[in-house]
């Protein structure tokens, strides 16, 4: 059973989330004039802060930080030849089943009861899962033939080991070295569901980390606790985080080991990221359709391989659900019911709010107006707030996270100094400008 003592309300729902994303502006369903299309997303004012802030952090840790990665942005289309030689064409895909009295479609290894259709609640209506490959087909040209056809990616992996040969060419990187990429990846899920969780379109960072194929475990080893690392920078509680061991049954074609990362979301633990060894499968692949030597060769000595591979492969969507459950809060104050996102403040999408007291005493208000452009330009994510009493103020920053809330009144006028409210705690702090 979920829980988590950190929270003070134990169970975080996912309609609560949802609907606090849609209130203050973090996350839209897609196309929701035209009444929306399944699996798509829009993210607001407050929700592409938070995610990029969430990917801003991703990169330095594990580019900036590190003399070992290389970062790359490939692009989304690619020569159809790259899906065909890595197996995606043949093999991404998932078991589909169609009930034969709706005629509603659903993934076969998702249902509850095997038997039973989840849509019109009738048994034995299933036939046999037939294969249906995820991967959006289109055209590339004006041109409509077998010649153009063209994927959008489902993975950004193959935009990195593309470019392996062109990274080793240009920088001639020692062993072990890793290369980068965050961006877009798109599937066509069967069922997409659980708000973010499960989406046809969502952005993706990974790391194909090239080893000596005798350093594979230590490098695995090095990727779990970094993995382990990052859970902690987004404020994951650790023991909502769990490690999965994917039997070889269900591991991916490639893959000579992979450990899920799980996690404890409102709609039950389930895969947060992965973590794959997928061993020289995909550069050895490239060299056998392109013909073009993958191989390293060491410098300064005759050795030549084929590096293997380490994937830590993250998916931003469920990043940002799960740091959305863990900050998800409720407690009391003054008896009356709050919510509060306890987000930690380098992901916090506005890091001060401002506001005069009284928002109709012009002294006040000119004040406050340069306390806000002083802040907003040492810190850049501060929002002006003047709307409402000071206390609808307050519950208005708690829901979208905002760690600190500076209020300028008349003792401001006359000795420099504001209060400073702190959102864990409620508690107002009265500190000098500068200290700020
Ligand atoms: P699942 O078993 O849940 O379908 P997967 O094993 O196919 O996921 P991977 O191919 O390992 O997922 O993808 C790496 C990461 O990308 C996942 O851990 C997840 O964070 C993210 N991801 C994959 N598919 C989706 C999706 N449809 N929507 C949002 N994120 C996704």
């Amino acid at each position: 059973m979920w829980y988590n003592e950190r929270h003070m309300s134990k169970n975080v729902k996912l309609e609560d989330i949802v609907s606090l994303s849609k209130r203050r502006g973090f996350i839209f369903p897609g196309s929701d004039v035209y009444g929306g299309l399944s699996g798509t997303w829009d993210y607001g004012p407050l929700g592409v802060q938070l995610k990029r802030n969430v990917m801003q952090l991703w990169w330095k840790m594990f580019v900036d930080e590190r003399d070992d990665m290389y970062g790359v942005d490939a692009a989304i289309l690619m020569n159809k030849k790259v899906w065909e030689a890595s197996g995606h064409v043949a093999t991404f895909t998932d078991p589909l089943v169609e009930c034969s009295n709706c005629h509603a479609r659903h993934r076969a290894d998702k249902l509850e009861d095997a038997n039973k259709c989840p849509t019109c609640g009738q048994t034995g209506t299933f036939g046999e899962p037939r294969a249906f490959n995820m991967m959006f087909k289109t055209n590339v040209g004006p041109v409509a033939d077998e010649n153009s056809i063209s994927y959008l990616r489902p993975e950004t992996a193959q935009g990195v080991f593309t470019n392996y040969k062109n990274v080793v060419d240009t920088f001639y990187p020692d062993l072990p070295f890793g290369i980068a990429q965050q961006g877009k990846g798109f599937r066509n899920e069967i069922s997409p569901r659980d708000f973010i969780f499960r989406d046809r379109e969502f952005e993706m960072m990974e790391i194909e980390y090239f080893v000596h194929p005798d350093m594979w475990q230590e490098a695995f080893d090095h990727w779990v606790e970094q993995s382990k690392k990052w859970f902690e920078a987004l404020g994951l509680p650790a023991d909502m985080v769990h490690e999965l061991e994917v039997p070889e049954d269900d591991r991916a074609h490639y893959s000579k080991r992979t450990i899920d990362f799980e996690f404890d979301f409102p709609i039950g633990r389930e895969e947060l990221m992965g973590l794959a060894y997928r061993t020289d499968f995909d550069l050895k692949n490239i060299q056998d359709h392109s013909g073009k030597n993958m191989e390293y060769q060491v410098k300064g000595t005759n050795d030549k391989f084929i590096p293997h591979v380490i994937e830590p492969s993250f998916g931003v969507e469920r990043a940002l659900m799960a740091v959305l459950t863990a900050a998800y809060t409720e407690d009391e104050v003054n008896g009356e019911k709050r919510v509060f996102l306890k987000l930690p403040e380098h992901l916090a999408p506005v890091k001060y709010s401002v506001s005069p007291l009284l928002k109709n005493k012009p002294e006040l208000v000119e004040k406050a107006r340069e306390v806000y452009a002083a802040l907003k330009k040492k810190y850049g994510a501060v929002m002006w707030d003047d709307n409402g009493n000071i206390g609808k103020r307050y519950r208005r920053q708690d829901e979208i996270g905002t760690p600190h809330v500076v209020v300028i009144d008349f003792q401001t006028l006359e000795d420099g100094t504001v209060t400073v409210r702190d959102r864990d705690t409620t508690e107002q702090q009265r500190v000098t400008l500068e200290a700020i």
